[in-house]
This record gives structure tokens, C-alpha cells and sequence, in this order.
């Protein structure tokens, strides 16, 4: 859903009423620190650096488009979320919004645990070194293969999602004469999306087991029975890129109220509670994420107080950022290629990547900011929208925009905030090859994925 103040805008040139667009930024060299990653600036001749390294030095060295990583910034947030849920409580990375053995490297030393969702996330996970005991392993649809596997390597928690699973996991485990500690994942029929959530959402979605009918307690009461599992606790995710907290609360009042359940049915107080991820952050200027800290503490007296009411030791709490983390420490850096005005319109640039590197924009409506980078101007805003070079009239990386008006050819742009679901939704989509992503730190940059090649499309290709 859209937090814009302007209506799922069109995905083509269509002629729009006046006044729809926000006005341009008063001063569109300056760059928001709340969108760009923390060591993004300026320097003497107008180049934005990063890490202390001009992007056009890293045009020049690793080609456009590519993905841009502060490592600086990803280590500051992993920390940040670290230090504000405490030693009382684990953060799990997601690690479906982006993965890479050096991301894996950065979480495993600033003491952040991790989350995976299919055998090719947890194989990334173990080659990188993270021990399987901090690993925690979704998915609505885990092969017999890949529970296997990510019971022999000792995860540390699999998180089961359907009654089926329960037996599958429970089986599996239970051959290879070991007890994997499961957390439950229900549906508690609240739905949140950036600013508002729902209380009565129905519970028509593919993920959990729902709250709803008692479907939820009866498979805690399944799953308590199985030699094969221990039932850790109980896990629930509500949305992605909530900035209203309103819907976690409403989530810990029925989680809270299901571990009540189970204590007064059972006789056990299940020792942990998952709240899941999505918390928001900024794409635009317009978005004001909150901060790890308040988040934490906000999460922390909501479970306390809802275990306090029902009388139960409060649960050690887990949580699971991914976009939050990775989100804004990394940019997109594309090269201009052509810039086509469209008369009482606006301008189309484009770009040499797209939906490719970026499907975000057409698969959720996404908005996104962008900037010229290789330069400063002081040329008249212009309205632009920014494409990529696929054949496909909705390959639109940024919807609405200004840049100045002398943009041409050649010129460096870099859209923010591009972390998260990009590289790792990226495609092959008409043969383009997807982008690297290097890393830059006080001064140095290395790649920690490489460019695609021709050659890597081609071994695919057995013919
Ligand atoms: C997607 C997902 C996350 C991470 O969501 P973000 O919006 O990136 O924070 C966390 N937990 C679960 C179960 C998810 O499916």
C-alpha cells in the first residue's frame, strides 16, 4: 500500500492534473541524510563519496549499474539493533532482503542472529561461518530436503507454519535421533502496512496457522506431543514497513493471549515470543522511521504489560529486521543514457539497468527518491521519471521525480535506500546481467558479489 498523498499514480505517460506532484526539493544537490546511507556526502567539486570514495571512481573501477554498500552504516544498524533489545532478547537479520557471505561475516560480529528461508539462504549462512544454533529457519513450503539439512547442521530454531510441517519436522528429527527446538507461526488476523494496520484482518494468507477456530492451539497441542520437537514459543508477523506500532500491540495482546492458553491447558509457559520484522524505513524524505531504541522499548513494554495481565513470566522476545538493517545503507549507482522530454509531460530518463535491479517499483508501487551524483547543478528542477532500459513500458525505477535540468547522457544518478529486496529480488530479465555489489569502508571498496558475466548466463544455458 502506498503512503503517498498522491493516487497509485499511473505507470504511464498520462497527461496528470496540475498540483499532483510534491514541489522539488528546495535544493536538489543537497542530499537527506534520512534516505542515504550515514557516510554519503559531498565532496569539494560536488561528487558524492562514499565510505570516503568518489561514485565516480567507482564507476570508473566496477561499472554501472551497481549496488553501493556502506559497511560502515550496515555494522552501525546491526549494532543499533543489537544494543536496544539488550542481552534479554535476540534480533534476527532477515535475510531474505539481502544476503551475501560478507553480510553473513558483519552479523556474526556485531552478535546478530539470522534468519533463512530456503536451503540456498541457509547454505549461504553456513559457508559463511554463522553457527547453526543462531539460525533460525522459515517457510511455508520447506522440502523434506532442506528440514533435513537444516536439522543435521543444528539450527537453531525451525519455525513451523502448518500442521503438515509439524509431522514432517517432528518425523525428520526424530530419524536422525535429535529434538529441534521449533517456535509456532500463527496468524493473528492483524494486518499492518507504513501507516495504518488492521485489527480484524481476515486470515487469508498463505503464511501461519491461524489464531482463528483455535487452529492455533490445537497445534501447539500437536506439536507438544511429537518426541521429536520442543516447542520454544511462538512466533508472529504482521506487515512489512510499519512505521505505526499500534498493530504490533494488538499482535502481542493475542500472542500473550494463545501463551496463556497453553499454560492454563498444558501447565507450561512456552519461553519465547517472535514479533517478527517490518519495521519501515525511509525511501522518501516524506517518511519518518522510528528508531531501533524506540522500537525496542516500545516492543518490550508491550509484551511485559500483556504478561503482567495474564500473569506469566514474560517471554524472552525475538525480533526480525531485514529491511530496517540493510534498507538505507546501500544505493543503486546507474549512468544516464538517454534523457527523452515529453512536451507538457515530463522527462523520461533512462538508465542502464531497471526492473532487473529494481522490482520493487513495479511489483509494489514502491516509491523512491533520486539523485545526480557525479555533479552538482544548479539548473531549474525538471519532473522526471526514471527507466530502465528493458523492453516492458512498467520498467520504471523511480515513478515521479525532480533532477535538474541539464541532466544528460553520461551523468551519474544513484537512487537511495536500495538495500533491501532489490539485489536479492533481482532478475535475468531480458538478458541483462545483474549488478555487483561492493562494499566500501573508510576508503576502500571491494566487491562482495560480483558482476554477472555473459559467460555466467550462457553456462546455464546447456543447449
Ligand atoms: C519478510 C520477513 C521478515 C523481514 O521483513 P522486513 O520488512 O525486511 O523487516 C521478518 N520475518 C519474517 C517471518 C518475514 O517473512
Amino acid at each position: 500500500m502506498s503512503r503517498s498523498a498522491h493516487p497509485a499514480g499511473p505507470r504511464h505517460a498520462d497527461v496528470l492534473p496540475e498540483g499532483h506532484y510534491a514541489a522539488p526539493a528546495a535544493d536538489l544537490n543537497a542530499l537527506d541524510p534520512k534516505v542515504w546511507a550515514h557516510t554519503v556526502g559531498r565532496d569539494a567539486d560536488g561528487v558524492v563519496t562514499v565510505g570516503g570514495i568518489a561514485v565516480t571512481q567507482l564507476a570508473e573501477e566496477y561499472g554501472t549499474p551497481a549496488y553501493i554498500l556502506d559497511e560502515a552504516d550496515f555494522r552501525d544498524r546491526a549494532r543499533a539493533w543489537r544494543t536496544a533489545f539488550g542481552a534479554d532478547a535476540d534480533v534476527f537479520y532477515a535475510g531474505k532482503a539481502f544476503l551475501s557471505r560478507a553480510v553473513v561475516r558483519w552479523l556474526d560480529e556485531e552478535g546478530l542472529n539470522l534468519d533463512v528461508c530456503s536451503g540456498g539462504e541457509l547454505a549461504t549462512a553456513l559457508s559463511a561461518g554463522m553457527p547453526a544454533e543462531r539460525i533460525a529457519f522459515h517457510g511455508n513450503n520447506k522440502s523434506p530436503q532442506e528440514i533435513e539439512r537444516a536439522v543435521r547442521a543444528g539450527v537453531g530454531r525451525i519455525v513451523l507454519d502448518s500442521f503438515q510441517e509439524i509431522v514432517r519436522v517432528a518425523h525428520i528429527a526424530q530419524s536422525l535421533g535429535k529434538r529441534q527446538r521449533v517456535q509456532i507461526r500463527i496468524t493473528v488476523g492483524v494486518e499492518a502496512h507504513t501507516h495504518e494496520f488492521i485489527a480484524t484482518a481476515h486470515e487469508d494468507q498463505k503464511f501461519g496457522i491461524p489464531l482463528a477456530d483455535g487452529q492455533a492451539a490445537e497445534a501447539v497441542r500437536r506439536a507438544l506431543q511429537l518426541d521429536g520437537l520442543e516447542v520454544i514459543g511462538i512466533h508472529s508477523h504482521i506487515g512489512s514497513q510499519i512505521f505505526d506500532m499500534s498493530g504490533f500491540e494488538v499482535a502481542a495482546h493475542r500472542v500473550v493471549g494463545l501463551l496463556k492458553d497453553i499454560r492454563d491447558e498444558h501447565g507450561v509457559e512456552l519461553p519465547e515470543i517472535d514479533l517478527g520484522g517490518g519495521l519501515g524505513i525511509a525511501y522518501t524524505s516524506d517518511d519518518d522511521p522510528r528508531e531501533p531504541h524506540e522500537i525496542a522499548k516500545a516492543l518490550t513494554e508491550i509484551v511485559t504489560r500483556e504478561c503482567e495481565g495474564a500473569r506469566l513470566r514474560t517471554p524472552r522476545i525475538s525480533v526480525e529486521p531485514g529491511r530496517a538493517i540493510v534498507g538505507p545503507t546501500a544505493f543503486t549507482l546507474y549512468e544516464v543514457g538517454t534523457v527523452k522530454p515529453l512536451d507538457g509531460l515530463r522527462t523520461y530518463v533512462s538508465v542502464d539497468g531497471g526492473m532487473s535491479d529494481n522490482i520493487r517499483t513495479a511489483l509494489y508501487d514502491a516509491e523512491y527518491s533520486v539523485a545526480l551524483v557525479s555533479r552538482t547543478s544548479d539548473a531549474e528542477p525538471m519532473l522526471v521519471r526514471v527507466v530502465g532500459k528493458h523492453c516492458e513500458s512498467g520498467d520504471i525505477v523511480v515513478k515521479d521525480a525532480f533532477l535538474p535540468g541539464d541532466l544528460a547522457p553520461g551523468d551519474l544518478i544513484a537512487v537511495p535506500a536500495t538495500g533491501a529486496y532489490c539485489r536479492s529480488m533481482a532478475s535475468n530479465y531480458n538478458h541483462v546481467l545483474r549488478p555487483p555489489v561492493v562494499s566500501v569502508r573508510d576508503g576502500a571498496a571491494r566487491v562482495v558479489v560480483r558482476r554477472e558475466t555473459e559467460e555466467d548466463l550462457l553456462r546455464l544455458d546447456v543447449g
